[in-house]
């Protein structure tokens, strides 16, 4: 069976074919590491670890590398560790943890690897000093900018004309730019920003750009063409359009990624998510907070809910959507309890159909709840249907406990539920470290409704603050 994807740079549908079946490779950007990510960054997430599974299904596990980064250096990042008095590895490595687990609980696999960018300046200088070399950028005061003039092809994927992409550029234009379209590849670092010694001559320190970052992970751990470039849509421009014209350019190649694939935005309730709404979720406080219908949701179910329209459609993530998601995953539950899977089982047919449908999300929902109607009828086959297509789309019993499944005397017995207070608990001792004390007394708050008494002390030995906790009597 063929599977079809949507090819953004071509605007239809093609069939997949990868450079090499024995190295499939994707790449999709990963987040920056300053805050909980929200629940329109989990679409992304969700629909390429999708893929991901369906690409390993159909290559085999070991022929598949996916790679997704984390920007773990970003004017975003330095803000937040300055207003909190942390460093900048503080907040990056502990908004990474609280990434993996977020998107664990929601069944996202890891990765094949997942790249720093900090850890690859050296591979970003020798991107630039090509580009330079090459005569597609050039210096000015401190900066290396891209020179978008000497690109022709530059605007296919977004298919804008310069005229609207120099209406989306900022207002005003930088002194030291050739031109309003040209973007940043390297620049200086104000005193207390991260920097690394300059690339091209420049004589002070400075950091990379956004851009050259993907392009320059993307080509060492994927190389200079590879298959599959995903994001979402709100990428394709300028992001991805200047990661192209970095990596063809520098390789000397017509294309980056042979595919380019784009999730659609999501909403909630209707509205477009934004902090000032107050409409604005993060999938921690859906996992662990009353945020959402005064209650938390388990991670199968939030899964499910992003699942619920094609990704290339725009999502309404309501309470409503997470209420429904939740009745059928009880209903699955129930007819998939009694079931033992094989560990090699293989998924039914009619899901790899549906997900090789340019990942045809509500057509595999569609395709579990015929197995579980006719399991519901006492169809044993059909009830193994079910659990095996649960468990190749991430909704399988791993993901099924959230803290509304447990009750107080599952938790001490339950290693999950232990594990996340013991994951509160450090999210409150973080919070408290960082003068957050709205933020440490919610957590506080929302384990005591839980029934779980918190003892706060030092530790001995390191002096540093440290929680015990237990279920009340
Ligand atoms: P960012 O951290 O803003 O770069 O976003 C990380 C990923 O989440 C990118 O692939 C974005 O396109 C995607 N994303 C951000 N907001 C939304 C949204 N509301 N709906 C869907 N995807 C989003
Ligand atoms: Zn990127």
């Amino acid at each position: 069976m063929d599977l079809v994807i949507y090819n953004t740079l071509s605007r239809v549908k093609e069939v997949f074919t990868p450079l090499d079946p024995a190295r499939v490779r994707m790449y999709v950007c990963g987040p920056t590491v300053y805050d909980y990510a929200h629940i329109g960054n989990a679409r992304p997430v969700v629909v390429f670890d999708l893929l991901y599974r369906l690409l390993r299904h159909v290559y085999g596990a070991d022929h598949v590398t996916y790679a997704r980064n984390i920007t773990d250096v970003d004017d975003k990042i330095n803000a937040r560790a300055e207003a909190e008095g942390r460093t900048i590895r503080e907040v990056t490595e502990t908004t990474a943890a609280q990434y993996h687990a977020d998107m664990a609980a929601l069944g996202a696999m890891l990765p094949t690897i997942e790249p720093r960018a900090t850890e690859h300046i050296d591979d970003m200088k020798a991107m630039i000093e090509r580009l330079v070399e090459r005569g597609y950028a050039y210096v000015a005061e401190g900066h290396v900018l891209f020179e978008v003039s000497k690109m022709a092809d530059y605007g296919r994927l977004s298919g804008r004309s310069v005229d609207d992409m120099l209406a989306g550029a900022r207002v005003e234009v930088a002194p030291y730019k050739r031109d309003a379209m040209d973007f940043v590849l390297w620049k200086p670092s104000k005193p207390g920003e991260p920097s690394w010694p300059s690339p091209c001559g420049i004589e002070e320190a400075g950091r990379p750009g956004w851009h050259i970052e993907c392009s320059a992970m993307a080509g060492r751990h994927l190389g200079e063409v590879f298959d599959i470039h995903g994001g979402g849509i709100d990428l394709t421009f300028p992001h991805h359009e200047n990661e192209i014209a970095q990596s063809c350019c520098a390789h000397g190649t017509e294309q980056m990624a042979r595919y380019w694939m784009h999730n659609g935005f999501l909403q909630v309730e209707g509205e477009k998510m934004s902090k000032s709404l107050g409409n604005f979720i993060t999938v921690h406080e859906l996992l662990e907070s009353d945020k959402v219908g005064g209650r938390t949701w388990p991670g199968a179910v939030v899964r499910l809910t992003l699942m619920s329209a094609h990704y290339r459609q725009p999502l309404d993530f309501t309470q409503k959507g997470l209420e429904e998601a939740e009745k059928l995953i009880e209903r699955w539950a129930k007819l998939i309890a009694p079931i033992e899977l094989p560990a090699d089982v293989a998924p039914p047919e009619e899901v790899i159909e549906a997900l090789c449908d340019d990942i045809n999300t509500p057509r595999a929902i569609a395709a579990l709840h015929g197995f579980a109607r006719a399991a519901r009828s006492g169809d044993a086959d059909a009830a193994a249907k079910l659990a095996a297509a649960a468990s190749f789309l991430g909704l399988g019993p791993e993901s099924w406990r959230g803290a509304t499944a447990a009750s107080e005397d599952a938790a001490k017995a339950d290693p999950e539920m232990a594990a996340r207070v013991e994951r509160l608990i450090a999210d409150r001792i973080a919070a408290r470290a960082a003068k957050d004390w709205a933020e440490s007394d919610r957590i506080r708050d929302l384990l005591v409704a839980e029934g779980i008494v918190l003892m706060d002390g030092k530790n001995p030995q390191t002096g540093e603050m440290e929680t015990k906790w237990e279920l009340k009597k």
